[in-house]
């Protein structure tokens, strides 16, 4: 399956009826060929609105909440954000279309050269990754516009709440690994934190250390 013209505006589609509705996100969601990010057997399943299985025993989310997620975050043209769990850098992919420069962290070596090489086949030239346990976040570039976590917390790790600006946003899953999760956007103000629940998900667990692999 190639992403033509009529695949696109079905995947789009597709997207609007979740709730994706802001035309930015949508626009940086069409850029990205999401079959790029989903190897092997997987990929012919790539435009549809579902989870699918990557390296690692880990998986790319679904597109929709891949987008409600973005759509929270408010991103603006000149904003540095750091995403935990690159996965299969798709998250990554779309965040660097509307953001100035994108930092991105996971515990699998793997998955972060594969992230890398798709980023540099794509042309994509302001995303870093690299291996780390990003719930420690990345101080050497903090403080963050943004924050994305794309593994469940069961609360907002404090390094990253520490490392998010004021008047910065920070959207995670959080919640125990098996049962049910809330997203979750915390607000940075001046004296302290706000936070909004958005609705229920389910992601893999933010796990301590790196992965083996
Ligand atoms: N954003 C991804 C989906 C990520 S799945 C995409 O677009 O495809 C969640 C990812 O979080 C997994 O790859 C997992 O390895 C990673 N992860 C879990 N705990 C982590 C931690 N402490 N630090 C960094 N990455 C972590």
């Amino acid at each position: 399956m190639t992403y033509d013209a009529a695949t696109k505006m079905q995947f789009l589609y597709a997207l609007r009826s979740k709730g994706v509705t802001d035309a930015r996100v949508l626009t940086a969601m069409e850029q990205v060929d999401r079959a790029d990010y989903v190897r092997g057997t997987f990929a012919d399943r790539a435009y549809e609105d579902m989870p699918l299985p990557i390296a690692c025993g880990q998986t790319i989310s679904q597109p929709s909440i891949v987008g409600i997620m973005t759509q929270a975050l408010q991103i603006t043209p000149r904003d540095k954000v750091l995403e935990i769990g690159t996965g299969s850098g798709y998250q990554a992919a779309i965040l660097s279309k509307l953001a100035r420069r994108v930092y991105t962290v996971d515990r699998y070596r793997r998955l972060v050269h594969a992230a890398r090489a798709i980023f540099e086949a794509d042309n994509i030239a302001n995303i870093t990754a690299f291996t780390a346990d990003g719930s420690y976040g990345f101080a050497e570039q903090a403080p963050f516009d943004r924050i994305l976590l794309t593994a469940a917390a069961e609360d907002p790790p404090g390094p990253l709440l520490a490392q998010l600006r004021i008047g910065g946003i920070m959207v995670l899953p959080v919640g125990q690994s098996d049962t049910v999760q809330s997203l979750i956007r915390v607000t940075r103000h001046e004296g302290g934190f706000d936070y909004d629940e958005l609705r229920p998900v389910r992601f893999v667990p933010l796990l301590e250390g790196l992965g083996q692999d």
